[in-house]
Protein backbone atom coordinates (compact mmCIF):
# COMPACT_ATOMS: atom_id res chain seq x y z
CA UNK A 1 0.00 0.00 0.00
CA UNK A 2 1.32 3.31 -0.62
CA UNK A 3 1.66 6.29 1.81
CA UNK A 4 -0.87 8.21 0.04
CA UNK A 5 -3.65 4.92 0.44
CA UNK A 6 -2.30 4.22 3.83
CA UNK A 7 -3.67 7.58 5.20
CA UNK A 8 -6.42 7.63 3.05
CA UNK A 9 -7.71 4.48 4.98
CA UNK A 10 -6.84 5.90 8.26
CA UNK A 11 -8.81 8.74 7.72
CA UNK A 12 -11.74 6.58 6.36
CA UNK A 13 -11.45 4.92 9.59
CA UNK A 14 -11.81 8.04 11.91
CA UNK A 15 -14.62 8.75 9.73
CA UNK A 16 -16.27 5.54 10.54
CA UNK A 17 -16.11 6.17 14.16
CA UNK A 18 -17.24 9.04 14.40
CA UNK A 19 -20.35 8.35 12.07
CA UNK A 20 -20.73 4.74 14.29
CA UNK A 21 -20.86 7.05 17.36
CA UNK A 22 -23.50 9.31 15.44
CA UNK A 23 -25.62 6.57 14.53
CA UNK A 24 -25.18 4.91 18.31
CA UNK A 25 -23.80 1.52 17.27
CA UNK A 26 -21.29 0.59 20.09
CA UNK A 27 -21.13 -2.75 19.16
CA UNK A 28 -20.38 -2.40 15.77
CA UNK A 29 -17.74 0.20 16.53
CA UNK A 30 -15.99 -2.04 18.97
CA UNK A 31 -15.88 -4.75 16.37
CA UNK A 32 -15.51 -3.41 12.82
CA UNK A 33 -11.70 -2.63 13.26
CA UNK A 34 -11.22 -6.34 13.52
CA UNK A 35 -13.50 -7.35 11.19
CA UNK A 36 -11.92 -5.20 8.36
CA UNK A 37 -8.54 -6.28 9.21
CA UNK A 38 -9.73 -10.15 8.40
CA UNK A 39 -11.81 -8.98 5.59
CA UNK A 40 -8.95 -7.20 3.95
CA UNK A 41 -6.65 -10.18 4.82
CA UNK A 42 -8.40 -12.89 3.65
CA UNK A 43 -10.29 -10.64 1.00
CA UNK A 44 -13.28 -10.85 1.38
CA UNK A 45 -16.27 -9.77 -0.52
CA UNK A 46 -17.73 -6.90 0.84
CA UNK A 47 -21.15 -8.54 1.03
CA UNK A 48 -19.42 -11.09 3.26
CA UNK A 49 -17.61 -8.50 5.40
CA UNK A 50 -20.88 -6.49 5.60
CA UNK A 51 -23.22 -9.66 6.63
CA UNK A 52 -20.67 -10.78 9.17
CA UNK A 53 -20.72 -7.12 11.10
CA UNK A 54 -24.84 -7.04 10.41
CA UNK A 55 -24.65 -10.51 12.18
CA UNK A 56 -23.05 -9.67 15.07
CA UNK A 57 -24.77 -6.16 15.80
CA UNK A 58 -27.85 -7.88 15.77
CA UNK A 59 -26.59 -10.78 18.08
CA UNK A 60 -25.05 -8.10 19.91
CA UNK A 61 -28.56 -6.56 20.01
CA UNK A 62 -30.66 -9.74 21.23
CA UNK A 63 -28.09 -10.07 24.16
CA UNK A 64 -29.00 -6.54 25.38
CA UNK A 65 -32.12 -7.20 24.82
CA UNK A 66 -32.88 -9.96 26.96
CA UNK A 67 -30.84 -8.50 29.36
CA UNK A 68 -32.98 -5.49 29.51
CA UNK A 69 -36.22 -7.86 30.04
CA UNK A 70 -34.69 -10.35 32.18
CA UNK A 71 -33.97 -6.92 34.84
CA UNK A 72 -37.42 -5.65 34.51
CA UNK A 73 -38.81 -9.46 35.17
CA UNK A 74 -37.68 -8.57 38.87
CA UNK A 75 -37.69 -12.44 38.78
CA UNK A 76 -36.47 -13.95 41.97
CA UNK A 77 -32.70 -15.04 41.98
CA UNK A 78 -31.14 -18.07 40.76
CA UNK A 79 -34.64 -19.96 40.31
CA UNK A 80 -33.94 -21.47 36.72
CA UNK A 81 -35.28 -24.74 35.62
CA UNK A 82 -31.79 -26.22 35.79
CA UNK A 83 -31.85 -26.68 39.53
CA UNK A 84 -35.56 -27.00 39.79
CA UNK A 85 -35.80 -31.00 41.13
CA UNK A 86 -38.93 -32.51 39.34
CA UNK A 87 -38.64 -35.56 40.64
CA UNK A 88 -39.93 -34.03 44.41
CA UNK A 89 -43.15 -33.20 42.32
CA UNK A 90 -43.85 -36.47 40.55
CA UNK A 91 -47.41 -35.29 39.34
CA UNK A 92 -45.81 -32.67 37.38
CA UNK A 93 -44.29 -33.66 33.94
CA UNK A 94 -41.20 -32.25 33.43
CA UNK A 95 -41.96 -32.82 29.41
CA UNK A 96 -45.28 -30.43 29.92
CA UNK A 97 -43.44 -27.66 32.06
CA UNK A 98 -40.97 -27.40 28.74
CA UNK A 99 -43.08 -27.18 26.27
CA UNK A 100 -44.58 -24.22 28.71
CA UNK A 101 -41.49 -22.70 28.91
CA UNK A 102 -41.11 -22.41 25.45
CA UNK A 103 -44.44 -19.93 25.25
CA UNK A 104 -45.81 -20.42 22.14
CA UNK A 105 -49.39 -21.30 21.76
CA UNK A 106 -50.28 -20.45 24.92
CA UNK A 107 -48.82 -16.78 25.26
CA UNK A 108 -49.61 -16.19 21.49
CA UNK A 109 -53.72 -16.76 22.70
CA UNK A 110 -53.19 -15.31 26.17
CA UNK A 111 -54.03 -18.50 28.16
CA UNK A 112 -52.89 -18.72 31.78
CA UNK A 113 -51.17 -20.99 33.77
CA UNK A 114 -52.18 -21.68 37.38
CA UNK A 115 -49.91 -23.07 40.09
CA UNK A 116 -51.49 -24.65 43.28
CA UNK A 117 -49.88 -26.42 45.92
CA UNK A 118 -49.31 -26.08 49.73
CA UNK A 119 -46.42 -23.62 51.00
CA UNK A 120 -42.97 -24.30 50.19
CA UNK A 121 -43.64 -26.53 47.41
CA UNK A 122 -41.91 -25.14 44.52
CA UNK A 123 -44.60 -22.92 43.02
CA UNK A 124 -42.32 -19.45 43.00
CA UNK A 125 -39.46 -21.46 42.19
CA UNK A 126 -41.42 -23.02 39.09
CA UNK A 127 -42.99 -19.55 37.79
CA UNK A 128 -39.66 -17.74 37.95
CA UNK A 129 -38.04 -20.80 36.14
CA UNK A 130 -40.45 -20.44 33.44
CA UNK A 131 -40.16 -16.72 33.58
CA UNK A 132 -36.64 -16.88 32.94
CA UNK A 133 -36.95 -19.58 30.05
CA UNK A 134 -39.25 -17.37 28.55
CA UNK A 135 -37.06 -14.47 28.76
CA UNK A 136 -34.42 -16.13 26.78
CA UNK A 137 -36.89 -17.33 23.83
CA UNK A 138 -37.67 -13.42 23.70
CA UNK A 139 -40.34 -13.13 25.35
CA UNK A 140 -41.49 -9.98 28.00
CA UNK A 141 -42.14 -11.03 31.58
CA UNK A 142 -42.85 -9.48 35.12
CA UNK A 143 -42.52 -11.58 38.45
CA UNK A 144 -44.82 -9.69 41.19
CA UNK A 145 -46.37 -10.47 44.70
CA UNK A 146 -49.79 -10.17 44.02
CA UNK A 147 -50.23 -7.95 47.13
CA UNK A 148 -47.54 -6.04 45.97
CA UNK A 149 -49.24 -5.31 42.10
CA UNK A 150 -52.63 -4.61 44.10
CA UNK A 151 -51.24 -2.23 45.63
CA UNK A 152 -49.92 -0.32 43.09
CA UNK A 153 -52.93 -0.55 40.93
CA UNK A 154 -54.98 0.76 43.81
CA UNK A 155 -52.46 3.54 44.18
CA UNK A 156 -53.27 3.85 40.45
CA UNK A 157 -56.61 4.11 40.68
CA UNK A 158 -56.75 6.72 43.62
CA UNK A 159 -54.93 9.08 41.21
CA UNK A 160 -57.74 7.89 38.66
CA UNK A 161 -55.21 6.26 36.32
CA UNK A 162 -56.08 2.56 37.12
CA UNK A 163 -56.76 1.72 33.22
CA UNK A 164 -53.41 3.33 31.97
CA UNK A 165 -51.44 1.08 34.88
CA UNK A 166 -53.64 -1.62 33.57
CA UNK A 167 -52.95 -1.28 29.81
CA UNK A 168 -48.96 -0.61 30.84
CA UNK A 169 -49.10 -4.40 31.83
CA UNK A 170 -49.67 -5.43 28.31
CA UNK A 171 -46.20 -4.89 27.17
CA UNK A 172 -45.59 -8.06 29.15
CA UNK A 173 -46.78 -11.53 27.14
CA UNK A 174 -46.67 -13.17 30.80
CA UNK A 175 -47.64 -11.38 34.02
CA UNK A 176 -46.68 -14.00 37.31
CA UNK A 177 -49.17 -12.44 40.13
CA UNK A 178 -47.23 -14.55 42.79
CA UNK A 179 -49.35 -15.72 46.22
CA UNK A 180 -52.77 -14.74 44.73
CA UNK A 181 -54.21 -16.14 47.77
CA UNK A 182 -52.32 -13.50 50.22
CA UNK A 183 -54.32 -10.84 48.87
CA UNK A 184 -57.20 -10.08 51.83
CA UNK A 185 -60.47 -8.35 50.63
CA UNK A 186 -59.69 -5.15 52.57
CA UNK A 187 -56.91 -4.56 49.91
CA UNK A 188 -58.97 -5.57 46.88
CA UNK A 189 -61.35 -4.20 48.18
CA UNK A 190 -61.67 -2.03 45.15
CA UNK A 191 -61.31 -4.60 43.10
CA UNK A 192 -58.38 -3.47 40.73
CA UNK A 193 -57.34 -7.06 40.78
CA UNK A 194 -60.47 -7.79 39.43
CA UNK A 195 -60.10 -5.36 36.61
CA UNK A 196 -56.94 -6.26 35.65
CA UNK A 197 -57.88 -10.18 34.86
CA UNK A 198 -60.76 -9.14 32.95
CA UNK A 199 -58.76 -6.69 31.28
CA UNK A 200 -55.80 -9.90 30.42
CA UNK A 201 -58.64 -12.17 29.21
CA UNK A 202 -57.79 -13.84 26.21
CA UNK A 203 -55.59 -11.51 25.58
CA UNK A 204 -52.04 -11.58 27.76
CA UNK A 205 -51.21 -14.16 29.80
CA UNK A 206 -51.04 -14.66 33.22
CA UNK A 207 -49.30 -17.33 35.75
CA UNK A 208 -50.71 -17.42 38.77
CA UNK A 209 -49.66 -19.11 41.65
CA UNK A 210 -51.96 -20.01 45.16
CA UNK A 211 -51.71 -22.23 48.42
CA UNK A 212 -55.61 -22.37 48.64
CA UNK A 213 -57.66 -23.60 46.01
CA UNK A 214 -60.47 -21.96 44.40
CA UNK A 215 -63.33 -23.36 47.02
CA UNK A 216 -61.14 -20.31 49.32
CA UNK A 217 -60.73 -17.70 46.87
CA UNK A 218 -63.63 -15.94 48.54
CA UNK A 219 -61.40 -13.97 50.70
CA UNK A 220 -59.69 -12.63 47.97
CA UNK A 221 -62.67 -10.35 45.92
CA UNK A 222 -65.09 -8.26 47.36
CA UNK A 223 -68.31 -10.62 46.93
CA UNK A 224 -69.13 -13.99 45.60
CA UNK A 225 -69.98 -12.86 41.97
CA UNK A 226 -66.92 -10.89 41.15
CA UNK A 227 -65.11 -14.10 42.79
CA UNK A 228 -66.79 -16.41 40.42
CA UNK A 229 -66.34 -14.34 37.72
CA UNK A 230 -62.74 -13.90 38.11
CA UNK A 231 -62.07 -17.49 38.47
CA UNK A 232 -64.17 -18.43 35.43
CA UNK A 233 -62.06 -15.89 32.96
CA UNK A 234 -58.78 -17.41 34.33
CA UNK A 235 -59.50 -20.90 34.15
CA UNK A 236 -61.65 -20.73 30.84
CA UNK A 237 -58.17 -20.96 29.00
CA UNK A 238 -55.55 -22.42 31.41
CA UNK A 239 -53.52 -25.27 31.98
CA UNK A 240 -53.82 -25.80 36.47
CA UNK A 241 -50.45 -27.35 37.79
CA UNK A 242 -51.42 -29.04 41.27
CA UNK A 243 -48.32 -29.06 43.46
CA UNK A 244 -49.54 -31.31 46.38
CA UNK A 245 -46.50 -32.59 47.83
CA UNK A 246 -44.43 -32.16 50.90
CA UNK A 247 -42.59 -29.07 51.54
CA UNK A 248 -39.39 -28.89 50.12
CA UNK A 249 -37.83 -26.46 52.58
CA UNK A 250 -39.30 -28.80 55.76
CA UNK A 251 -38.20 -31.79 53.39
CA UNK A 252 -34.47 -29.93 52.78
CA UNK A 253 -34.74 -28.77 56.26
CA UNK A 254 -35.27 -32.84 57.83
CA UNK A 255 -32.56 -33.84 54.99
CA UNK A 256 -30.28 -31.25 56.94
CA UNK A 257 -30.91 -32.61 60.52
CA UNK A 258 -30.20 -36.35 59.87
CA UNK A 259 -27.19 -35.13 58.05
CA UNK A 260 -25.99 -33.76 61.10
CA UNK A 261 -26.58 -37.20 62.40
CA UNK A 262 -29.59 -36.01 64.08
CA UNK A 263 -31.71 -39.22 64.84
CA UNK A 264 -35.02 -38.16 62.85
CA UNK A 265 -36.92 -38.80 65.88
CA UNK A 266 -35.79 -35.89 68.11
CA UNK A 267 -37.87 -33.85 65.25
CA UNK A 268 -41.17 -33.05 66.27
CA UNK A 269 -44.39 -31.87 63.99
CA UNK A 270 -43.42 -28.41 66.12
CA UNK A 271 -40.42 -28.08 65.06
CA UNK A 272 -40.70 -29.23 61.23
CA UNK A 273 -44.02 -26.77 61.30
CA UNK A 274 -41.61 -23.79 62.42
CA UNK A 275 -39.04 -24.71 59.19
CA UNK A 276 -41.53 -23.88 56.85
CA UNK A 277 -42.39 -20.14 55.57
P1 LIG B 1 -43.78 -22.01 47.33
O1 LIG B 1 -43.75 -20.83 46.44
O2 LIG B 1 -44.61 -23.14 46.82
O3 LIG B 1 -44.14 -21.67 48.75
P2 LIG B 1 -40.94 -21.98 46.86
O4 LIG B 1 -40.89 -22.02 45.39
O5 LIG B 1 -40.69 -20.67 47.52
O6 LIG B 1 -42.30 -22.60 47.39
O7 LIG B 1 -39.92 -23.07 47.41
C1 LIG B 1 -39.37 -23.00 48.72
C2 LIG B 1 -37.88 -23.25 48.65
O8 LIG B 1 -37.64 -24.58 48.25
C3 LIG B 1 -37.19 -22.37 47.63
O9 LIG B 1 -35.90 -22.07 48.09
C4 LIG B 1 -37.13 -23.26 46.39
O10 LIG B 1 -36.02 -22.92 45.57
C5 LIG B 1 -36.98 -24.63 46.98
N1 LIG B 1 -37.68 -25.64 46.18
C6 LIG B 1 -38.99 -25.96 46.24
N2 LIG B 1 -39.29 -26.95 45.40
C7 LIG B 1 -38.15 -27.26 44.77
C8 LIG B 1 -37.81 -28.23 43.78
N3 LIG B 1 -38.71 -29.09 43.28
N4 LIG B 1 -36.51 -28.27 43.36
C9 LIG B 1 -35.59 -27.42 43.87
N5 LIG B 1 -35.85 -26.51 44.83
C10 LIG B 1 -37.12 -26.42 45.27
MG1 LIG C 1 -44.16 -18.87 46.97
Amino acid sequence: MTTSSKTAVSIDAARVELLLNELRLPGVKAIWPQLAAQSDKEGWPAARFLAALAEHEAADRQRRRTERHMAEARLPAAKTLATFDFESVPMVSKAQVMALAAGDVWLDSGANLLLFGPPGTGKSHLSSAIGVALIETGWRVLFQRTTDLVQRLQVARRELALESAIAKLDRYDLLILDDITYVTKDQAETSALFELIAARYERRSMLITANQPFGEWGKIFPDQAMTLAAVDRLVHHATILEMNVESYRRKAALERKRGRGRPPAHVTPKKIEEDTD
